[in-house]
């Protein structure tokens, strides 16, 4: 049995009745990224309209005995599927993917019925793609998992069972999934004609898509022919169909060479663009692949093993993905002053004078520091405290001014940062002072440091505390000459 999803994928509401309701727990990934468990209630329906998540038979780990059945040995589940979001990694901003793990490799061909088939690429490996969201009675649906032939609906609102529902499919969310989904169909096909590139799985990302071939390169023409003769089929307007074989259909020989058991049992899913590739799948498909639109492949990674990763966008996505290019393409004119075709030029004078300045700006630093430690030697605090703080330095900036001053009778207690913030500090001076005095500046500005042979420097978080430094300073050095 399909559900009504996958016997019409472009119906987006119908009534159908409430089998059961019960309460249950969503272990989900909130806004924020926090694991976040939510209370609600499982609701099954005699049918929906909802695509439950795909993949494996169960979400979490299951594993069952063999058993005998009229003199045949019947492998049961025994897979473990597990469930990966990862996080977004810097080049993969805001996208989300799911991937899904197979840690054992015993399958259950009796146990599967055509849902599954989808998870079997032509190499074998799983594929899986996100659930669709929705309402039943303008309640939301959070997730849809299937269990078996039927499907959960999670909800936060208790459903009456026997009661009649209208179930509504969120449409932007189901044919942007469609469009994705029908497109990957189409592109591996095509590879696989053109080149012998084999598909091992793909992911359905939040902004972009990836198809893993089996090639540890691709190259930029045959990128370029494939995207070609993909939107080339577009133009011809190629029907997509979806059919259930049973098992002693002629046609079912030419699926089997793509990995469909002896022993299979129970009719097929097979998903057709017509002329082009037949495959076994249970997900929702466009009809026809004028409403893919278009395809972009926007180029290719290094996978993981060998394996090439293709990055594509189908559809809506095309456009949504150029307005956020011409988006950002604005604002980069508007800030660099000159038009797109000079971004880049524009940007690599801007790094250069950039790098520049800031050894122009070293080297003044430096001048400046040999400059300030000849006037300290002439001031009237010599041989006694003397304070600097300047905002701009660093470590070595106050280490040219400690050797240039040669400061062996004076306390010298120079800082660079922020005034009242965070900064670095370093105080020179007669050895035994420093060994004193220093652990205890680095605790007066709730610091860090460390030193030996008249120098002590380190970290501070509280500069705004330099007076009670310079106080401290003060009184040892008033209580040293009381003693002598
Ligand atoms: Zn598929």
């Amino acid at each position: 049995m399909a559900f009504r999803c996958q016997r019409d994928s472009y119906a987006r509401e119908f009534t159908t009745t409430v089998v059961s309701c019960r309460p249950a727990e969503l272990h989900t990934e909130g806004s924020n990224g926090k694991k976040e468990v939510l209370s609600g209630f499982q609701v099954v329906l005699e049918d929906t309209l909802l695509f439950p998540e795909g993949g494996g038979q169960f979400n979490s780990s299951s594993s069952e005995e063999d058993r005998m059945e009229g003199g045949r040995k019947i492998l049961t589940i025994l897979e473990t599927v597990e469930r990966e979001e990862s996080k977004p990694s810097s080049e993969n901003q805001n996208i989300q993917v799911f991937r899904v793990k197979r840690t054992e490799t015993v399958p259950s061909w009796n146990k599967m019925d055509h849902l599954t088939w989808h998870c079997l690429s032509p190499l074998g490996n799983l594929r899986f793609w996100p659930d669709d969201r929705g309402t039943i009675n303008d309640i939301s649906v959070l997730r849809v998992t299937r269990r078996g032939t039927q499907a959960d609906h999670f909800t936060q609102t208790p459903l009456t069972p026997g009661t009649e529902v209208q179930v509504r499919v969120d449409w932007e969310r189901r044919f942007d999934h469609m469009q994705q989904h029908s497109g990957q169909h189409l592109i591996t096909a095509v590879a696989d004609d053109l080149f012998g590139l084999k598909t091992t799985s793909w992911e359905l990302g939040r902004l972009r898509s990836v198809i893993e071939l089996d090639s540890p390169s691709v190259t930029a023409e045959q990128v370029a022919a494939i995207e070609r003769s993909v939107n080339e089929k577009i133009r011809d307007r190629l029907p997509v169909n979806v059919r259930e074989l049973s098992l002693d259909d002629p046609e079912v020989e030419q699926v089997r060479g793509r990995g469909l058991p002896d022993d299979h049992a129970g009719p097929i899913r097979v998903v057709t663009i017509q002329n082009i590739d037949s495959n076994m799948c249970c997900g929702t498909h466009v009809s026809n692949l004028s409403d893919l639109q278009v395809i972009k492949i926007l180029g290719t990674e290094k996978g993981k093993k060998n394996k090439t990763n293709l990055i594509f966008l189908a559809g809506n996505r095309v456009l949504k993905w150029m307005e956020r290019s011409h988006g950002i393409e604005k604002a980069l004119t508007a800030l660099l002053k000159c038009g797109a075709e000079d971004h880049v030029e524009a940007v690599k004078k801007l790094q250069n004078s950039s790098k520049l300045l800031q050894k122009n700006n070293l080297n003044l630093l430096r001048d400046l520091a040999v400059h300030i430690a000849h006037s300290l030697r002439s001031s009237p605090d010599w041989g006694g405290v003397i304070t600097l703080h300047r905002k701009d330095g660093d470590s070595e900036f106050m280490n040219i001014i400690a050797n240039e001053t040669g400061s062996e009778e004076t306390l010298l207690f120079l800082t660079v940062g922020d005034e009242k913030g965070a900064g670095l500090f370093l105080l020179a001076g007669p050895a035994e002072a420093v060994e004193t005095l220093g652990p205890r500046v680095a605790e007066v500005l709730e610091g860090k440091g460390a030193g030996k042979k008249g120098r002590f420097q380190g970290k501070a978080t509280k500069m705004s505390r330099r007076a009670e430094v310079q106080a401290l300073l003060q009184d040892y050095v008033s209580t040293q000459s009381a003693e002598e």
